[in-house]
C-alpha cells in the first residue's frame, strides 16, 4: 500500500523525526497506547476503533482517518459520514480498507451490506484484530453475508500492524520500527475461527474469562468437520496437522 507520508517526505528523515514533523496526517493519527490497547488480539477491551483508508478511482492518493463508537457503532458512523459528505456517480470506483479492532456485529453487517448494494462502485476490505461475540449465530451469519456480498475479511497479521503503526499512529520520534509485535498465536486462533465462520462450521475457538483474576482463556476445540473442511495449508500453518511425506 502507498504511504501518504512516504510520498510527501522521501528520504530517511522519518526514522529520526517520527511522524510529527510537517506531517499533514498528524491530526488524524491516534496515540501509541490507544493502538496497543485497542488492537491487542488477547485484550478484550470494550471500545471499538476503526482506522480507514479511502482511495478514489485510479488516483494514488489515499485518504486516511479514524473513528470510534458513539451512540452508534463505528461502522454505522462511517457509512453515515461517507454518504452524507460525498455524492458520487456509481461509475466511479472507490476502494475502502478498514482496520477494525472488533469484527462487525450482525446489525452493522446488515448496514454494510445495504451500503454496498447502494454503491456498486465501492469495494471494501476489512481487517479485524478480534472476532466480536463470535459464538453468536447472528454475528457469524452477518460475517458470511458480508463475504457473500464481495467483502474481503481477514484477521490482522504482523504486516497490517506495521502498516497501521506507520500510517495511523503518532509514534514517537525514531520509533517507526517499534510497532507492536503481538504473539502470532492469537492471530492464528482468530484466523482459524474466521475460516469456520465463512465455511459455516461450528466454532473451534472458545474464549472464556475469569472475572476474579481477570484472566482470559483461549481454547481450541477441533472436530472432524474442521479437519475435513478447513483448507490443509491453513491447518498445516497452524501446526494442527503434520506434512505428509512419501518415501520411495
Ligand atoms: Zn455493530
Amino acid at each position: 500500500m502507498t504511504s501518504e507520508r512516504g510520498k510527501a517526505d522521501p528520504g530517511a528523515s522519518t526514522l529520526e523525526q517520527g511522524p510529527s514533523s510537517g506531517d499533514p496526517t498528524l491530526r488524524r493519527r491516534i496515540e501509541p497506547w490507544e493502538f496497543y490497547i485497542s488492537y491487542d488480539p488477547k485484550e478484550l477491551c470494550k471500545e471499538t476503533c476503526l482506522l480507514y483508508e479511502i482511495k478514489w478511482g485510479m488516483s494514488w492518493k489515499i485518504w486516511r482517518s479514524s473513528g470510534k463508537n458513539t451512540t452508534n457503532h463505528v461502522e454505522v458512523n462511517f457509512i453515515e459520514k461517507f454518504t452524507s459528505e460525498r455524492c458520487f456517480h456509481s461509475s466511479i470506483s472507490c476502494s475502502i480498507t478498514w482496520f477494525l479492532s472488533w469484527s462487525p456485529c450482525w446489525e452493522c453487517s446488515q448496514a454494510i451490506k445495504e451500503f454496498l448494494s447502494q454503491h456498486p462502485g465501492v469495494t471494501l476490505v476489512i481487517y479485524v484484530a478480534r472476532l466480536f461475540q463470535h459464538m453468536d449465530q447472528q454475528n457469524r451469519q452477518g460475517l458470511r453475508d458480508l463475504v457473500n456480498s464481495g467483502v474481503t475479511i481477514q484477521i490482522m497479521r504482523a504486516s497490517e500492524y506495521y502498516h497501521c503503526w506507520r500510517n495511523f499512529v503518532n509514534y514517537p520520534p525514531g520509533e517507526e520500527a517499534h510497532w507492536p509485535r503481538h504473539p502470532p498465536l492469537w492471530m492464528m486462533l482468530y484466523a482459524l475461527e474466521l475460516h469456520c465462520i465463512i465455511l459455516g462450521l461450528p466454532p473451534c475457538l472458545k474464549i472464556s474469562r475469569r472475572r476474579q483474576n481477570r484472566l482470559t482463556f483461549f481454547r481450541l476445540h477441533l472436530q472432524n468437520c474442521h479437519y475435513q473442511m478447513i483448507p490443509p495449508h491453513i491447518l498445516l500453518a497452524a501446526g494442527l496437522i503434520q506434512p505428509s511425506v512419501t518415501w520411495r
